[in-house]
């Protein structure tokens, strides 16, 4: 049978960045094997319904290119997808597991639970269903169903048995049978718990593979369970390991952004993201570490899934960004950029649109090597879209580059100027810019640094902007004329 991976939130908020992590590699996997991706939304714990959770999900994957085969907004042969429009089928299903005599009536009370509970807690005793209606006769149930007594349906879990299973990434995992709970599998509401729904709706759905957080091991066996009641063939488990914060402190809000869309806002590129949350956990056994959509399908191994926690390093993502900023043509760039702008800074966008596109795309292909992401780009440009100053002093006169005065200043400016009047540079070419440049200062017995810096701040007039010759070139030679004339005026 060929694969067939899902993804199945709770819609309880946002989607999480580790979650990402388990969607990208079930689509990985799937997609790797010409299998098929799904998405199962698992709502029936309705107290912790979040309205509006699901849309924004679906919103996000497919934002990140991660679109199910199959789900709410694509729905195909095995919906519906809302676990909420499936009840029959459990009760079904249900009916079927108390006739095999594999799950029973319970009509504890909650009040008798939290009692139970809390003398085997002063017991120091595990907490479990002490198994009071595990044996309720005929007649006791029938008398209790008749009188309307609330109930819900337990797991009959085997006394004595191990339950066994192979874990891709774990390895064999075993429980002893005494270990696990009774578990609820139908609320008093009627609606199904967790536990069984996931199977009831992974074996309708076809699942070959689940591939989700570790944290669900412990109720993996009572999964086995059910699977072997109906004696349904099991799927693949692979548990994938939690993600911290490089501080080693646990994924939390409190301490960074746990949100998916939040670094979508932050406009990082999908192809950083996905890159490097694959290689968070996957070892590709290979030194290099930038692998687009198509490699990663390709190469993706869950077998070379790590068994540790991975850490989360927001530094590392933002080298990823820089990586492929850098390599992705300005062209492309461009465009996110502006959609980036329009929906996150209008009025800078608006500014940016009243000058030429030519003349912004150049920025951009100086800038895209120095910043990390989008949301620094506004601070660099401040130099190219605003009306131009004259630089400060403390920062135009710099000692350590043999600028002590005003008047050394003005002596290096002049090679610049000299530079821009009199030499028929192509100033549509950055290196011949950069090579006339160098020759100029050369001839005037200059330091490179000793010119290039006081152009610099009077062009630029900033702290931090691209060197003499990108300004040059991004300007033009008439506003660069303009601006280091202006310089030297004022601080004559
Ligand atoms: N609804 C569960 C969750 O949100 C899914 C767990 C599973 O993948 O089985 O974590």
């Amino acid at each position: 049978m060929s694969v067939v991976t899902r993804f199945a939130p709770s819609p309880t908020g946002y989607l999480h960045i580790w979650s990402l992590r388990t969607v990208l590699y079930n689509y990985l996997f799937a997609k790797q094997k010409d299998g098929k991706f799904m998405l199962r939304v698992e709502d029936t714990d309705r107290s912790r319904y979040v309205e509006g959770s699901v849309e924004n999900m679906l919103e996000v994957l497919a934002s990140v290119w991660l679109i199910p085969d199959e789900g709410p907004n694509n729905p195909w042969e095995n919906g519906p997808y809302f676990q909420s429009e499936r009840l029959d089928l459990y009760q079904k299903y249900i009916t079927e597991l108390l006739e095999k005599d594999k799950a029973y009536y319970c009509f504890c009370s909650s009040e008798k639970l939290t009692q139970d509970r809390e003398e085997q807690q002063a017991l120091w005793l595990p907490t479990k269903y002490n198994g009071t209606c595990r044996y309720l006769s005929e007649d006791e149930i029938s008398k209790n169903l008749a009188d309307n007594i609330p109930y819900t349906v337990r797991l009959k879990v085997p006394k004595e048995e191990i339950i066994e299973f192979r874990d891709t990434i774990k390895g064999k995992i075993s429980v002893p049978s005494k270990d696990v709970d009774d578990q609820v599998l139908l609320k008093t509401d009627k609606f199904p718990t967790y536990h069984f729904a996931v199977v009831i709706d992974d074996h309708l759905m076809w699942i070959t593979d689940i591939i989700r957080w570790d944290e669900w091991i412990p109720s993996t066996p009572k999964h086995i369970l059910l699977y072997s009641a109906f004696w349904w063939e099991l799927p693949r488990f692979s548990h994938v390991p939690p993600l911290i914060w490089k501080s080693k402190k646990k994924l939390s809000k409190r301490d960074g952004d746990v949100a998916v869309e939040l670094y979508l806002e932050k406009w990082y590129l999908v192809e950083a993201l996905m890159n490097y949350l694959a290689l968070l956990w996957w070892n590709p056994k290979t030194t290099e570490e930038f692998f687009t959509m198509e490699e990663l399908i390709q190469r993706f191994d869950l077998s070379q899934v790590h068994k540790a926690w991975a850490f989360f390093d927001v530094e590392r993502l933002d080298f990823f960004n820089s990586h492929y900023l850098k390599t992705t043509s300005t062209d492309t760039i461009y465009d996110k950029l502006i959609t980036y702008l329009n929906r996150y800074d209008n009025e800078f966008s608006e500014l940016i649109k009243t000058y030429p596109e030519e003349f912004n795309k150049k920025i951009l292909e100086e800038l895209k090597w120095r910043i990390k992401k989008f949301d620094e780009y506004k601070g660099y440009t401040t130099c190219f879209y605003n009306e131009s100053k004259i630089p400060e002093l403390d920062l135009i006169i710099n000692p350590k580059m043999k600028l002590e005065s005003i008047s050394d200043v003005l002596e290096s400016l002049k090679v610049t100027l000299d530079l821009l009047e009199n030499s028929n540079m192509n100033i549509t070419n950055l290196d011949s810019i950069k090579a006339l440049y160098i020759e100029k200062i050369k001839e005037a017995w200059m330091k490179n640094w000793q010119v290039l810096w006081p152009a610099r701040c009077a062009l630029s007039w900033e702290k931090f902007s691209p060197w003499a010759f990108e300004m040059i070139y991004i300007l033009g030679k008439e506003e660069s004329l303009k601006r280091i004339r202006a310089t030297i005026e004022g601080l004559k």
